[in-house]
């Protein structure tokens, strides 16, 4: 009886512990109402960035294509600096974009 219940119980901390090893290796998405988020104008649809409130924006500016996007080309979301521990989309914007050099 006790070993069933300990093997019960490791199996529900093993799958916690896995879960929440995706969630730290993935990241979660970066959400436009995020404080920061909006601070900064992030949209994860570059087109529907704010161009009155930010006149800098010029059509073809992306994360993916931004020299602080830290995912891989092709990928649909990655890592920026500027959101810790969470992910943009590829085809997202926000007014501290820069040009890859
Ligand atoms: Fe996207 Fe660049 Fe802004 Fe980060 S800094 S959210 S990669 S545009």
């Amino acid at each position: 009886m006790t070993s069933r219940r300990e093997f019960i119980v490791q199996l529900g901390l093993g799958s916690a512990a896995l879960a929440s090893g995706h969630s730290l290796a993935q990241g979660a998405m970066v959400a436009e109402s995020d404080a920061q988020a909006a601070a900064l104008g992030y949209k994860a649809d570059a087109t529907k960035a704010d161009k009155v409130k930010f006149p800098k924006y010029a059509t073809g500016q992306l994360c993916g294509n931004c020299s602080l996007y830290q995912g891989k080309p092709g990928d649909a979301a990655g890592g920026c600096p500027l959101f810790a521990g969470k992910q943009v989309s590829a085809n997202g914007w926000c007014s501290a974009w820069t040009k890859k050099s």
